[in-house]
């Protein structure tokens, strides 16, 4: 069922002890939101407790109230009113979905590929952020937001729009980011703790891109990071931003090897709807930024992939 999120304030005040949870691979939005909301209904006097089933980047541990994450279930059965799955689909939450089994669900997304399937569903395809959406809800809920909630949506803004660049970035975007910035944020301090990298994730990105190859024609452009060099890694985050600026690529990619038989594609896209390349392998995400896991050996995903970027590239000519 589609939600309005008047509805969606409504079941929140409803609910007395409440869950929220965000996707696996967490990134700035997912734990951006996650903790604004986390604080916004404690504000409200309800009893939260914020479940993400993965590590977290070291980047994200300096947000407030980080240290309430459980990123664990330790496989106990959760009690809740209501169990809030933010910025993804319900299949992306890890061992939060069984430990949650049977609990009401209530989804608050952006990702247009999310079908709400099993759950009840806010979704705005047109948010550059889930943390946009969380702000809009603040003001239904008539929630005060604080330097420390704006600093959790201000984050999640930041680095889903990839610091304002791109093409999701809408003008209530901005005006989010304005009264965000007006509660006593400090978009310097943010894009610096967000951006920074160790030596050795930088040394990584120098033989990453010794790994670039260009195909068709110039229209698409990969990176490829296989277990040896995973091994020396600790991030590859904005590797895929060193290559989508190349002139004329219209898709960049880059395929991580994460153990054996498994990797992981990250797309970007300056005209194909690169969502619909992950949707078809598994994965989801937005027409210009998507992804999706391949159970393969590295060799096989890599050809995978890129038949299935060559294709999409042709059918959109
Ligand atoms: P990234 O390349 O930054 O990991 O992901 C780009 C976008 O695609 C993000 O919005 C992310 O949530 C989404 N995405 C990445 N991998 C997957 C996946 O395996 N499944 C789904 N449903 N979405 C994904
Ligand atoms: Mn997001």
């Amino acid at each position: 069922m589609q939600l309005e999120l008047k509805e969606v304030a409504k079941r929140l005040k409803a609910a007395k002890k409440i869950i929220v949870t965000a996707h696996v691979i967490p990134d700035g939005d997912a734990v951006g939101s996650s903790l604004a909301l986390y604080r916004m209904l404690r504000a409200l006097g309800k009893d939260v407790r914020v479940f993400i089933d993965d590590t977290i980047r070291k980047n994200l541990e300096t947000l407030p109230d980080f240290d309430h994450i459980e990123q664990s279930t330790d496989g106990e059965k959760l009690e809740a009113d209501l169990v809030v799955i933010l910025d993804t689909q319900l299949d992306r939450i890890g061992g939060v979905r069984q430990a949650t089994e049977g609990l009401p669900l209530l989804n608050i997304d952006h990702h247009v590929t999310n079908q709400g399937k099993g759950v009840d569903l806010y979704l705005d395809a047109d948010a550059a952020a889930t943390c946009e959406i969380i702000f809009e809800l603040s003001k239904v809920l008539k929630v005060k937001l604080d330097r420390e909630t704006a600093t959790c949506l201000y984050t999640g803004i930041a680095t889903d729009t990839g610091f304002f660049n791109y093409a999701n970035t809408r003008p209530s975007t901005l005006r989010a980011a304005a009264e965000l910035l007006e509660a006593g944020v400090e978009p310097h301090k943010v894009s610096e703790q967000i951006e920074k990298k160790p030596l050795a994730d930088v040394v990584g990105e120098c033989e990453a891109l010794k790994t670039l190859k260009i195909f068709f024609e110039g229209k698409a452009a990969g990176l490829f990071i296989d277990e040896e060099l995973s091994k020396k890694i600790e991030s590859t985050e904005g590797f895929i931003d060193l290559i989508r600026i190349i002139d004329g690529v219209e898709v960049a990619f880059l395929l991580h090897c994460k153990a054996e038989n498994f990797c992981r594609v990250s797309m970007r896209s300056k005209t194909v709807d690169v969502s619909k390349i992950a949707s078809t392998l598994g994965g989801g995400g937005h027409i210009r930024a998507a992804g999706c896991s391949i159970n393969a050996p590295f060799d096989e995903a890599k050809m995978i992939i890129t038949h299935a970027i060559g294709e999409a590239i042709n059918n959109a000519q």
